[in-house]
């Protein structure tokens, strides 16, 4: 399997290997990698995941994109450890809430988060190639909450990756602050700013650009551009299709969305093969993708937080992997039309093309009363308390099944859980009057010492800590 950009879409002297995708992120000329072909299952081959584990289903759906960047039987090694840490056995287990609704439980890692389902991956994956090829990065990152400690799981204690992950001091939860210091690995360093996330993301983006800095200390990212983790998604999509009765009864999925990441792996599932009658957005205030799919309209507006901050965001990256497609896989066109929206605001897009994404999506927008109403309905109705990410795609969800024109009636809903509760107890407090209880992995970390460095917002200063700290680089 090859990889192509989908900037340019036209020179398949261009496609390129997996391991070589999989380290770089993000294509050289700005795009974003995408196969070359989907690797397509039948009838067949879906049956035979019935019953099967999910690391079973893992190394099966995923097998195919990997090429000879690692061997089978070390793939099929670190996919098992990767998923023998969760707390449920079933890895991502459905739960039946009513006739034909169903809650795809996401949050069973090591952050109680979805991200951990792609990056528990990735971590080790990134370890096992940079190894063949007796490389080393330094992991840099800035976050505003859920993926820093996402990516800090994935990659300490891993002997060719130092991780350093900036924060904005004092604005980001308890929980997801302790997520990141409490981790006692030596390659691990959490980085406390006196400024705000946007501080954080420039001194990131000034480090990826002092090129002497960049090559010296082989600057690398795990973000959620990266192709693999896309890959790692679409693992849990096929899984649930197959439970519910894939391939002769069709699933829908509501997935709450942002990056369109993880409603973009839905899509790859059905590419691949998978029957799917439906695949709903779910966006909070932060509506960009909403407005694109009922209105035909990209355009940025600003950000508006939320209590379900990990979808506050305007530019969904991994929309341009379905623009991609829309264009008719024409890379030019996909990179002018981005050069327009990053100087106007406005993604220009012709009506055939909208149309064929509306074809594919449904999107709905939830505002905050409808997702504390979401909270509630789902306790009051099945005594199951849901995180406020995991609220807004129920609430769509209802919204569609109320929607005659989409003919959903029939057959299985699935609704993308991708936040346990305990991660955002006050919101779910405040909507249900019940204060969902920490599992033990959230209550061990409240009383674990903390490990962080508090710097100025100033590049040198970062720098200077990363040189002094990181294991590459300096001449070490
Ligand atoms: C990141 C995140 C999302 C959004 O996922 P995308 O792939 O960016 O669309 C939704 N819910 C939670 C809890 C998240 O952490």
């Amino acid at each position: 399997m090859r990889y192509i950009s989908t900037r340019d879409g036209r020179s398949p002297a261009e496609a390129r290997p997996f391991d070589d995708i999989l380290l770089a992120g993000l294509a050289p000329d700005g795009g974003l990698y995408v196969p070359e072909t989907w690797p397509l299952f039948g009838a067949n081959e879906l049956r035979a995941l019935k019953g099967k584990s999910y690391a079973e289903t893992a190394f099966a759906v995923t097998a195919p994109f990997l090429g000879d960047a690692v061997s089978p039987a070390e793939w099929r090694a670190i996919i098992d450890r990767a998923y023998r840490g969760f707390d449920d056995a079933d890895v991502a287990p459905l739960r039946q809430v009513a006739p034909d609704l169903y809650l795809l439980e996401l949050f069973h890692g090591p952050t109680l988060a979805f991200k951990d389902y792609a990056l528990q991956l990735i971590g080790p994956l990134f370890d096992a190639v940079l190894k063949r090829k007796h490389q080393r990065v330094t992991v840099i990152g800035a976050t505003s909450g859920d993926t820093g400690s996402a990516a800090i799981e994935a990659c300490r204690d891993r002997d060719s990756i130092d991780i350093f992950m900036l924060y904005p001091a004092g604005r980001i939860s308890e929980v997801q602050r302790r997520q990141m210091t409490t981790v006692q690995s030596a390659n691990v360093h959490a980085v406390a700013v006196d400024g705000t996330f946007d501080d954080c993301q420039d001194l990131v983006k000034a480090m990826f650009a002092d090129a002497k800095f960049r090559d010296a200390f082989h600057l690398s990212a795990v973000n959620s551009i990266n192709w693999a983790r896309i890959m790692a998604q679409i693992v849990y999509y096929v899984a649930a299709g197959v439970a519910l009765g894939a391939p002769s009864t069709p699933v829908a999925f509501a997935v709450p969305t942002g990056n369109f990441g993880n409603v973009y792996a839905a899509h790859a599932a059905r590419a691949m093969g998978l029957p799917v009658s439906r695949l709903i957005v779910a966006t909070n205030r932060n509506d960009i993708l909403t407005r694109f799919f009922n209105q035909g309209d990209m355009s940025l507006g600003p950000v508006e937080p939320t209590i379900s901050p990990s979808m506050d965001i305007q530019i969904s990256s991994n929309f341009e992997r379905l623009y991609f497609e829309l264009a008719g896989r024409d890379g030019k066109a996909v990179a002018s039309a981005f050069a327009e929206f990053r100087k106007t605001g406005t993604l220009p897009i012709a009506k055939p093309q909208w149309e064929k994404a509306r074809s594919l999506f449904s999107a709905y927008r939830v505002d905050e009363d409808q997702t504390r109403a979401a909270m509630k309905a789902a306790y009051n109705e099945s005594g199951r308390l849901i995180d406020p990410h995991s609220a807004v795609a129920l609430a769509a969800a209802k919204r569609a099944l109320g929607d005659t024109s989409m003919n959903l009636s029939a057959g299985p809903l699935v609704v993308v859980a991708t936040a346990h509760p305990a991660k955002f107890p006050d919101a779910v407090e405040s909507a249900t009057g019940i204060r969902p209880e920490a599992p033990p992995r959230l209550a061990r970390i409240m009383k674990l010492p903390e490990r962080l460095e508090k710097l100025p917002n100033r590049l040198g200063a970062v720098e200077d800590f990363i040189k002094s700290r990181a294991r590459l680089g300096g001449g070490r």
